[in-house]
């Protein structure tokens, strides 16, 4: 018996790793076991609808039972290729199995023995036959597995390895630690960790799916709600620093500005002027949020401005360096007006440069910094910091793993978001903090044509792609995975991992993959710049292609969802989003704001094949309106919570992590619900986490609050 494995055992410990192997699956971003037993199907074959085969669809995979009834045998072809032929039958037919260069099934397929295959059949020249079919041997004793699952793979894996990987992890774990504590487990009748990947990984039946399923949900939102408990908690205690409104004199802010507040600006101003000069003096712990392009940097900037006012530092941290950049040279212009001092604090600051700002925010001669944000965890001492600023840009969820690790105390807090988000999912999860909303677009905004085609515009909508790079424009192309993750096998009919909610069967378009389409791209304009960007990009290499689409060296750019915490390009005009139908309607929304920044027309085209009636009249929901919240309500009703959750980077998750998206809202909310209660007791009992059952769960909250703030910079 092999030894014992644990959870954060290299890879290079399950049986059949070797370094070749080793390296494939980290780039599957699996290098440790229970990384592993995170890498979950992809979906599922459903092996346990036996046909018969007169029975069979033709040329459509599926599964037969059958016994040998005919001695392999091989005969040799052209170019040294072998060619194993035997026949083998069930109650309805007889059919002949064909073998290329695999010699060795002669051994396999002994007369009478019994297989499970699962390949075509087809009819020819009134014989059925099916080539080089998947066989498992089949014994009443040992029944087999109705779901088989197939797993997201990389080039030179195949199901058939990645498969005994995790069958030889799951025999071998010693123990699994557990993220929900007992209690939760009990009060919402969930199974143990350990239980979960064995249901997922080998399934016997639906409920199984169902039941592993609920697990990894009810974990992923449990974390989630942790962190956004602990985040609020940070936020709220301490005092704040004494402000006056007396001191703010905000006429002469606003006399500055080339435009008029909206309304929705005003009041979100004014609320965050309340907080910071509470008599009470609770700090300030609000949520900005606002749809992209609603104007919320300005009321940061007035909030910035308030406590500058009163004699006090600001610093206002954006999720990557180009943001960082883009606020900078905005607010650096604004403020030079009340001569403020503005400085910009990144990674790439030279040393001199960095030495001299630490020294101004030391001494006070600094009013703001703006940086990236690592910049609280830095040990970046401020001579009177008075607020705190965090513009998130992206999914709300993403907001309070980087707050944690500031560690925020004794001052005000603001928190931007762009995710317009349904007032009922507001209230569970950020119930304890204030909220501002800005539900209204400075006045004069372009609608953006948006519009749903399937593949038969692929001609048009390249000629568009020219026609708009002929006019000087650039565009952006989303495609929702990098590489293709297409399988060794012919999968046929595939419940597709994140359907188990709603049932529904029915086969997905594939997905694009953005590696691909940039070569095709390529091939088809080869006089145009083309860009790929994805989340697996470095930092650096990540902000370099983002810099030459900014800089208009590149005017195509593909690439998975990392853009959504892009950048403002307003010479971009055409965003077409592959796969459509893969996305939630926010999420869309998001990619969509990402054109129409400039003065010229901006289209949105949003490519499916999918057939569905659910996937089309939910993408003929964003040709009919362009208000964020009205969208995410819609998404809200159709999807559930789940899309409102931040994922790692963006993308769809081709490994590790689950991506969770459940049809039935009332269900869903329950458990969003729950987990949200679940873990304020967890709080309220355990207020730093200490206790052994709360460990497993503190070191994912803390680990993702280090490895965020880490993968931003
Ligand atoms: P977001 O909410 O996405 O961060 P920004 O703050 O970047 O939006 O604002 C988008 C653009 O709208 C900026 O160019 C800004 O100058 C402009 N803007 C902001 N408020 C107004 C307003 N009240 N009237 C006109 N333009 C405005
Ligand atoms: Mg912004």
């Amino acid at each position: 018996m092999a030894v014992n494995l644990k959870f954060d055992s290299p890879m290079s410990r399950i049986a059949g790793v070797g370094e070749k192997r080793r390296r494939l699956f980290e780039k599957l971003g699996v290098t440790q076991v229970g990384e592993l037993l995170y890498h979950f199907p992809r979906g599922y074959q459903n092996r346990g609808n036996i046909r018969l085969i007169a029975d069979a669809p033709m040329d459509e995979p599926c599964a037969f039972l059958l016994t040998v009834s005919s001695a392999p045998k091989t005969v040799m072809l052209k170019n040294r290729m072998t060619l194993t032929k035997f026949t083998a039958f069930d109650e309805s037919r007889r059919c002949t199995i064909v073998f290329f260069n695999q010699r060795y099934v002669e051994d396999v397929f002994t007369i009478g023995s019994e297989f499970r295959f699962w390949g075509k059949m087809s009819f020819k020249a009134g014989k059925y036959e099916m080539s080089a079919p998947i066989f498992e041997p089949y014994s009443e004793s040992r029944p087999l597995p109705d779901f088989t699952p197939l797993y997201p793979l990389t080039e030179g894996l195949t199901q058939k390895i990645v498969a005994s990987a995790v069958a030889d992890a799951m025999s071998r774990l010693e123990n699994i630690p557990e993220i929900l504590p007992e209690r939760i487990r009990r009060n919402n009748s969930i199974v143990s960790r350990g239980e979960a990947f064995r249901l997922l990984h080998s399934p016997n039946n639906y409920s199984d799916l169902e039941r592993g399923r609920e697990y990894f949900v009810y974990e992923e939102l449990y974390i989630f709600a942790l962190s956004v408990a602990l985040m609020s908690r940070d936020m709220r205690s301490g005092t704040g620093p004494q402000m006056y409104k007396e001191a703010i004199r905000f006429e002469e802010f606003t006399s500055v500005l080339p435009y008029t507040l909206t309304g929705a600006q005003s009041r979100a101003i004014d609320e965050i002027f309340s907080d910071m000069t509470r008599e009470d003096r609770k700090p300030m712990a609000r949520l900005l949020s606002g749809d992209v392009g609603s104007g919320k940097t300005i009321c940061a900037a007035a909030a910035a401005y308030a406590a500058i006012r009163n004699g006090m530092q600001a610093a206002l941290m954006a999720p990557t360096e180009i943001l960082a950049n883009q606020h900078y040279q905005d607010l650096e212009a604004l403020f030079a007006n009340f001569r403020m001092t503005v400085a910009l604090l990144t990674g790439s600051t030279k040393a001199a440069d960095r030495r001299k700002i630490l020294l101004g925010l030391a001494e006070g001669s600094i009013d703001l910094v703006v940086g990236t944000h690592s910049l609280l965890s830095q040990n970046v001492e401020f001579e009177s910091l008075g607020l705190v600023i965090t513009d998130e840009q992206h999914r709300f969820g993403v907001m309070q793993r980087a707050t944690l690790a500031e560690k925020a105390q004794d001052v005000h807090t603001l928190v931007m978001s762009a995710t317009p988000i349904p007032r009922t999912l507001a209230l569970i999860m950020y119930g304890d903090l204030n909220m501002s909303v800005i539900d209204e677009l400075p006045p004069g905004r372009q609608k953006i044509g948006t519009f749903a085609v399937d593949e038969s515009y692929r001609d048009r909508l390249n000629g568009f792609i020219r026609k708009q790079v002929e006019e000087g424009h650039q565009v952006y192309v989303v495609c929702p995975a990098i590489e293709s993750s297409q399988s060794d096998e012919d999968e046929g009919e595939v419940l597709s991992f994140d359907r188990i909610g709603d049932k529904i069967k029915e086969k997905q378009p594939p997905l694009k993959s953005a590696s691909e389409y940039s070569q095709r791209l390529r091939e088809l304009f080869p006089d145009i710049n083309i860009g790929f960007m994805h989340g697996k990009l470095k930092g650096a290499e990540k902000d370099k292609v983002m810099n030459d689409f900014v800089c208009n060296r590149v005017q195509i750019l593909v690439s998975t969802t990392v853009i959504e915490v892009g950048v403002n390009v307003p010479n971009a005009t055409l965003m077409i989003v592959e796969n459509a139908e893969r996305f939630g309607l926010s999420q869309l929304h998001q990619l969509r704001g990402r054109v129409g920044r400039g003065s010229s027309k901006s289209w949105c085209i949003l490519v499916s094949d999918s057939t569905e009636e659910a996937a089309k009249s939910r993408l003929e929901a964003m040709h009919e309106t362009n208000n964020g919240y009205k969208i995410a309500e819609k998404d809200l009703a159709l999807r559930g919570p789940g899309d409102f959750f931040a994922s790692k980077n963006g993308e769809v998750r081709q490994h590790g992590a689950f991506k969770f998206r459940l049809a039935q809202l009332c269900e869903d909310m329950d458990m969003l619900k729950s987990a949200f209660a679940e873990a304020a007791i967890t709080i309220r009992e355990d207020p730093g986490l200490e206790r052994p059952e709360n460990k497993e769960a503190a070191d994912r909250v803390f680990r993702m609050a280090s490895t965020d703030a880490n993968t931003l910079n």
